[in-house]
């Protein structure tokens, strides 16, 4: 594949826009719907273009990327949204900002003991869908009880719908949104590109979006 060349920082910021539009026309407050900018699959230029655009939440899948991308970007506050295995925590705990995808009491535990306090999500699979991480929504009181006795510091939930029409992820998200009510968790991290109209309308409170705003990802190596 050529290389493409990435978006500037007007592009961007015109593109962040429109995203503002879509989340207002879904009946949001864009003020009140925080956009975290997923830079996965590209490379640190891109997130410093993102920077360059007035994004400040950046989100990140995979450990070592987040990393790298941490070590050159400056003023970001990073979103480790992707599943997350035990043994990277220790590389990213001194840079991440909220771990969103928080789905097991040893991942907390491992959170706990490099990042002593830090905010996270725990992630809900509402859709019965294991292999996209997730905790089971039946258990998501429990672990978020644990998590809280492990002095983390539990802002919410996030969920990740599964791949197929927007509208069918309507339902998962409005139970995901209960949960949280019920729970007295103040965010939901819900809704990407392609469903944050979905999201937003059953009550998202952050948005994870990177297509919208950068274009297609380049193919993941290795
Ligand atoms: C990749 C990813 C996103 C962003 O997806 P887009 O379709 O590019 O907006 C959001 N959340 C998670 C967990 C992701 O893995």
């Amino acid at each position: 594949m050529t290389a493409i060349a990435p978006p500037t920082a007007a592009e961007v910021a015109e593109r962040a826009d429109a995203v503002r539009e879509r989340v207002r026309a879904a009946g949001g407050d864009p003020a009140q719907v925080a956009l975290v900018a997923v830079t996965k699959g590209f490379g640190p230029e891109v997130a410093s273009v993102a920077r360059a655009a007035g994004l400040v939440d950046l989100g990140e899948n995979y450990a070592q990327e987040l990393a790298a991308k941490a070590a050159v970007v400056d003023g970001v506050r990073w979103h480790a949204i992707g599943r997350l295995q035990r043994n990277k925590v220790r590389l990213v705990a001194p840079v991440v900002a909220l771990w969103q995808s928080v789905d097991r009491l040893a991942l907390g535990q491992q959170i706990a003991r490099h990042a002593p306090g830090a905010a996270v999500l725990v992630q809900v699979d509402a859709w019965g869908e294991p292999q996209k991480g997730g905790c089971p929504a039946a258990e998501v009181p429990a672990l978020v009880e644990a998590m809280a006795a492990l002095g983390l510091d539990v802002r919410g939930l996030m969920a990740v719908a599964p791949a197929g029409p927007p509208a069918a992820a309507g339902p998962g998200f409005a139970a995901v949104a209960a949960l949280a009510d019920r729970l007295g968790l103040p965010v939901r991290s819900m809704g990407m590109s392609s469903d944050l109209e979905v999201a937003v309308a059953e009550g998202s409170t952050m948005v994870r979006v990177g297509g919208a705003l950068f274009g297609v990802r380049p193919p993941r190596q290795g």
